[in-house]
């Protein structure tokens, strides 16, 4: 008789939200044992992206509870399915906002999974290709991932300042590439938080000239520290005459609602406003802040596994990591608050050794 064959065996300690809204606190659940080509990573860190608190508090609709929020993930490598090649145990290797995808459609096969049609298997609050398995993320000890949705962490990248890249830099780094930012391009950032800090940085080592726009004057120093070329607050309404047509490119990660047409009205002709941020409400935009210079509006959501290992490799070569402040845990919920305030310099990223601590 085959030997029956068990899921959900590898039991994980994390931090779970029971229900929307709610603070997350202790919660114990199992991870399946490794198929064939998966790896599991033990999980050392993992960064708080603004996208965790939205889908905690269900501002986008349709999440999932009890959620184990995390896609920020850097760890090691404990363990291999059978046919794994790519990784080995003792690797160093991150995971990101997505773990399986259709693997068949035109965008998987481009590497473009984060569009598969059929919509790729968010790392939590999603569901595995099965249609019933939930997923959970990386605000836990360990996680179990296909090969082919890890990324590997180059040698020399700090595994706590790098696993933030694994949203927030690629987030940045694909429209910054495919809209081409580089030597004679200006460049703006709306929004100085965990994406903003990567938009500076990897805009900058491409040579573009980059402006922040921020909502006040506070954090200056610190963008001009990381390649900031100029910086100027949006609650000054000079700030809006002044760079009237001036950008090439726009990248707004602003998590709220903001007034797009005050901001359009900043790009030259045909530049383009790129939204990344994802507040819970839609926005309008005026019809003639596009006409008057054949502006563009556009989106991008994070990026493929081969754009995100090459953006690794991108910031192991120019020596680009996040900037972090490390926390416990059991500080998850404070933090939460403190992002959601704009208090945060730049990331925050979670210890998970702190996990063993009561
Ligand atoms: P974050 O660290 O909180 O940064 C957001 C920034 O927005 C803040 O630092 C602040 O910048 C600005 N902001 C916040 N509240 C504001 C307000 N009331 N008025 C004006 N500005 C305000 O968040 P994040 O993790 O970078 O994420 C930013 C957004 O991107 C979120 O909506 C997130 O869900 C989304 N996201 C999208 C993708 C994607 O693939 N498209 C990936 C990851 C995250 P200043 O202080 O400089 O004004
Ligand atoms: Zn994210
Ligand atoms: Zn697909």
């Amino acid at each position: 008789m085959a030997a029956e064959i068990s899921r959900w065996m590898i039991p994980v300690h994390g931090y779970a939200a029971k229900q929307a809204k709610d603070h997350l606190t202790s919660y114990s659940f199992e991870r399946r044992e490794p198929r064939d080509h998966d790896v599991v990573i033990e999980i050392q860190y993992c960064g708080i992206c603004h996208s965790d608190i939205h889908q905690v508090s269900d501002e986008w609709g349709g999440s999932t509870f009890p959620m184990v929020p995390g896609h920020e993930i850097a760890g090691i490598v404990s363990q291999v399915g059978t046919k794994t090649s790519r990784y080995k145990v003792g690797d160093s290797v991150g995971v990101g906002c997505f773990v399986d995808s259709c693997r068949k459609c035109s965008p998987c096969r481009r590497g473009l999974e984060q569009y598969c049609v059929e919509g790729c298997t968010l790392t939590y609050n999603g569901v595995e290709r099965d249609g019933k398995t939930p997923t959970q993320g990386g605000y836990s000890n360990k996680i179990v991932v296909d090969e082919n949705y890890v990324l590997r962490i180059p040698d020399n990248l700090p595994l706590d300042s790098a696993a933030p890249l694994m949203c927030a830099g690629i987030t940045l780094y694909s429209p910054l590439m495919h809209w081409k930012a580089g030597p004679g391009k200006k460049v703006a950032i709306i929004g100085f938080g965990g994406l903003g800090h990567m938009g500076i940085k990897i805009a900058h080592a491409l040579n573009a000239e980059v402006t922040v726009l921020s909502h006040s004057l506070k954090k200056q120093e610190d963008a001009k520290r990381m390649g900031a070329d100029h910086f100027y607050a949006t609650s000054d309404p000079k700030t809006f005459e002044k760079l009237k047509g001036y950008f090439d490119l726009i990248v707004n990660t602003v998590s709220v609602e903001l007034d797009l047409s005050k901001y359009t009205n900043l790009l030259a002709l045909d530049g383009t406003m790129v939204i990344v941020g994802l507040p819970e409400k839609e926005m309008s935009i005026g019809a003639f802040s596009l006409i008057s210079a054949r502006r563009s509006l556009a989106g991008s959501v994070i990026g493929g596994i081969p754009e995100t290992q090459e953006m690794l490799h991108f910031c192991n070569k120019h020596n680009i990591s996040c900037d972090i402040e490390l926390i416990p845990i059991q500080k998850v919920n404070e933090a939460y608050q403190r992002v959601v305030n704009s208090d945060v310099r730049y990331r925050f990223v979670i210890d998970m050794k702190s996990l063993k601590q009561k």
